[in-house]
């Protein structure tokens, strides 16, 4: 077999910025950080987090997540490829895990395309410390044997799933950008069987000074998920150990 040899140009470093507590950036992400030139983050990546960039980086913001107006994911992309281009040491920063609903994809796609080298490096997800503020564990010998991560909306609208799987007893799943799908996520549960008082946690701005974890069980879940303002991420099947304690209590 033949050797293929492409060269590329640069490499640029897509990396996730974890949740929004800087202790919880990886090692190899902070020095990232303190080398970069170039910047370009999701608006989900929290400002203690950009703080820690090299003074004279310049640092762009490339939109929102979730919904409301983003730039094109294309007109993301050529500025990451032209900034590499340049010769500029580029990080493009995303929140959590640059893999978990993060298109990341598409971008290596892009940078596939254009000939530029590139490394990944992983982030703590939403779910991950979300779980941590609860002190439960995502999965649990003789409860869930499956982790679902799921999204509220897609491209399409909101997002259908295999309702059956997560309908049934002990099924854990964190669903991503799920606050204007949770009554449709509630409707669907329901019809699946699932049983109304099913906990579900949500929590906001998880691992940041402002958390709010909010317990709910499937059936005051819309109502609940409403109250929350910033990025919040849904525990299906999870309450906070502390609730789950007081319930046997008053089960005693
Ligand atoms: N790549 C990210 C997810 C980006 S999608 C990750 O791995 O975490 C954006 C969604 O992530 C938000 O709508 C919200 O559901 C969730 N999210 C991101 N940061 C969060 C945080 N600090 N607390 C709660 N949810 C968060």
């Amino acid at each position: 077999m033949a050797d293929t040899i492409t060269t590329r140009i640069g490499e640029v470093i897509l990396a996730g910025a974890g949740p929004g507590d800087p202790d919880l950036l990886t090692v190899a992400v902070l020095r990232e950080l303190g080398r970069a030139e170039v910047i370009l983050h999701d608006t989900l990546v929290s400002a203690e987090i950009l703080a820690l960039a090299h003074p004279q980086a310049v640092v762009i913001e490339t939109g929102k997540t979730g919904f409301g107006p983003s730039r094109p994911q294309h007109e993301i992309s050529a500025a990451i490829i032209a900034h590499a281009r340049a010769g500029r040491r580029v990080l493009r920063l995303k929140s959590g895990d640059p893999g978990v609903f993060g298109r990341l994809g598409e971008e290596l796609d892009a940078l596939d395309a254009a000939g530029i080298g590139y490394r990944v490096l992983p982030g703590i997800t939403a779910a991950s410390a979300a779980a941590a503020s609860l002190g439960q564990s995502l999965t649990e010998r003789g409860r869930n044997r499956e982790l679902r991560l799921i999204t509220g909306h897609d491209a399409q609208g909101l997002a259908e799933q295999d309702w059956s799987a997560l309908a049934r007893p002990g099924a854990v799943a964190a669903i991503y950008m799920g606050k204007r799908a949770a009554r449709f996520v509630q409707g669907r549960l329901l019809m699946h069987g699932a049983p109304a008082e099913t906990p579900a946690t949500v929590i906001e701005n998880a691992s940041r000074p402002d958390q709010t974890i909010r317990p709910a069980t499937l059936a005051t879940l819309p109502q609940v998920t409403q109250e929350a303002e910033g990025p919040a991420v849904i525990l299906l099947g999870l309450a906070p150990r502390d609730a789950r304690q007081s319930l046997k209590e008053i089960a005693l």
